[in-house]
């Protein structure tokens, strides 16, 4: 069994390609590895009835908060041509380890 793993990283652009928010694209909040899912700012929103708890200064009311995405329904944006790519990887010469767009072939970790 190999180990699913994400090509994306947190403040990644990405651009959903399945399901309701299919085409928008966000910026990466945080990535969760273990579950290989993806928080993408603006996308995938839920709302959420909160009870107030005085206690912890939680006002009651409706939340919306991102409820993230699983990490096969994005790609990364490419910076270099601005599509939404596949990622292949490369060894730099000072052997730093960087992503690279199979589209424009241009280096996505600067
Ligand atoms: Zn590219």
């Amino acid at each position: 069994m190999s180990k699913l793993q994400t090509p994306v990283r947190k403040n990644d652009t990405v651009a959903v390609t399945t399901g309701k928010d299919s085409g928008k694209r966000g910026r990466v909040l945080r990535v969760l590895p273990a579950k290989n899912r993806v928080i993408v700012e603006g996308v995938n929103i839920i709302k959420r009835h909160t009870k107030p708890n005085p206690q912890r200064n939680i006002k009651g009311g409706l939340v919306e908060r991102e409820a993230g995405l699983h990490a096969s329904n994005v790609q990364v944006v490419c910076p270099e041509c601005g599509k939404p790519t596949r990622m292949g990887s490369r060894v730099l010469g000072d052997g730093r380890k960087v992503r690279i767009c199979r589209k424009c072939e241009g280096v996505v970790d600067k």
